[in-house]
């Protein structure tokens, strides 16, 4: 019984060796067989070599790719650390350091603090935005020696006292107008002070060419 079935077994094992692939992924050849060797895994020495360097960049590639992904952790890790745990979302996190790859570490760090920003705006209760709003009206009038801007109902604010009057009667929509206004004021003061500094490079200049 025990010698058919060895037999049995090793005519299948020599129907299999006959119809025997080539062992390098992507090479349909048959490998040849030579009777009373052991069967090879390849169909020649080329694609052995081959077989060889195919598993070598494999191990390769596989080794830059968990290098990537351990660098790109630490690189989530920096940023959650930066802007505080779970206040960014695995998306935005992508975003920022797609920003970095694609343009600075400077624009990820700036976008980054616009978005905690913007985040910690709307988190903010009623209260808080509106001591928020009237402080900040406040501290750049301030800068500006409380300039004219415009008030709720369109009225014209000018000086310290019809600023304080304007914002312990402002309702948030109105702080949220005021804020922009007193920030458009302060942009054209901005600007009058560039072109006034362009003015003064220009002149002076010309002044320097006549002496
Ligand atoms: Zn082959």
């Amino acid at each position: 019984m025990m010698v058919i079935d060895d037999q049995k077994d090793l005519d299948l094992a020599e129907t299999m060796t006959e119809i025997k692939q080539c062992a390098r992924p992507g090479c349909t050849n048959p490998v040849e067989i030579i009777p009373g060797h052991r069967p090879r895994k390849y169909c020649g020495n080329g694609c052995k070599q081959l077989a060889y360097l195919q598993r070598e960049d494999e191990k390769r590639l596989q080794a830059e790719a968990a290098a990537q992904q351990a660098q790109y952790e630490r690189d989530v890790d920096a940023l959650r650390q930066r802007y505080g745990l779970d206040s960014l979302s695995p998306k935005v996190l992508d975003g920022l350091l797609q920003l970095r790859s694609h343009y600075s570490v400077g624009l990820m760090y700036q976008v980054g603090e616009m978005l905690i920003l913007a985040v910690k705006e709307a988190h903010r209760s009623y209260n808080e935005a509106v001591n928020a709003l009237r402080e900040e009206i406040m501290l750049v009038g301030e800068q500006l020696n409380f300039v004219a801007i415009t008030g709720p109902q369109n009225q014209t604010l000018r000086g310290v006292q019809p600023y304080c009057d304007a914002i312990g009667r402002a309702s948030l929509e109105e702080l949220y107008a005021m804020r922009d206004s007193v920030h458009l004021a302060r942009r054209a003061r901005q600007h009058l002070a560039e072109v006034s500094a362009q003015l003064e490079a220009k002149y002076s200049n010309r002044h320097a060419d006549l002496s």
